[in-house]
């Protein structure tokens, strides 16, 4: 269990002046605010255009993200890549992020198995996803999955209940004042990796992409 010094935040370590998200990776580079940087290779922030259309946001980073550094890059990506494609976003429009930007995991002597971040690395980790809304000016933000949802939403936010809805943003956030008034909508889905996971897969996989294509309709024409 992580003592409260472990998880004093990422807060700290947020350049107050940042202009360029690569302000805020190289920074995020050197987080010390959870426990979570000792074990995993590298920090995984996001990626894509400032001027993005689209914000999504994930979990965390996975194994392969972890070796890479580069969020989305492993088989969760993969299916996110097919269904933002299936979907008809354009990939050039967005700029894809986790709530959480160091790889959780349980150690096996062989391999890594992805632990699901608790609610205090989540919050440790808020900062960073603050500083990234700060630069970005999208029209559209998915919150791609129940960690995401609980970063950004609140823990009382339940994506099976309310996904594939068009809500305000940052209106619908837990704390709108975190994040600027820049009017935009907001539509909440699974994780990719949860269609991995489905024992219907391809159920499974119709329903992001419908989702997707929610927020791909929200996008002024
Ligand atoms: S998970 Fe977030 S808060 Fe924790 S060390 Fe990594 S970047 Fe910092």
């Amino acid at each position: 269990m992580a003592t409260t010094e472990e998880v004093s935040g990422a807060e700290h370590f947020v350049p107050a002046d940042a202009s360029e998200l690569d302000q805020l990776r190289a920074a995020a580079a050197r987080c010390r605010g959870c426990h979570l940087y000792r074990d995993a290779t590298q920090t995984v922030f996001g990626r894509g255009t400032a001027d993005a259309r689209v914000v999504m946001v994930g979990e965390q980073p996975g194994d392969v993200e972890d070796v890479h550094g580069l969020p989305f890059v492993g088989p969760a990506g993969r299916v996110l890549r097919r269904a933002v494609d299936d979907a008809e976003l354009d990939p050039a429009h967005l700029y894809i992020t986790n709530a959480v930007k160091h790889f959780k995991f349980k150690s096996t002597g062989t391999r890594r198995l992805h632990q699901t971040p608790e609610l205090v690395e989540i919050r440790a980790c808020h900062p960073w996803l603050v500083a990234e809304f700060a630069l970005l000016r999208p029209e559209v933000v998915v919150v791609l999955g129940a960690t995401a949802a609980k970063a950004l939403l609140g823990p009382s936010f339940r994506v099976t209940r309310s996904r594939g809805e068009v809500l305000p943003w940052p209106d619908s956030a837990q704390r709108p004042q975190d994040f600027p008034e820049h009017p935009a909508k907001l539509v909440a889905t699974i994780h990719p990796s949860a269609v991995l996971r489905a024992d219907d897969r391809d159920a499974a996989y119709e329903g992001l992409v419908a989702d997707l294509k929610v927020a791909a309709r929200a996008l002024s024409r």
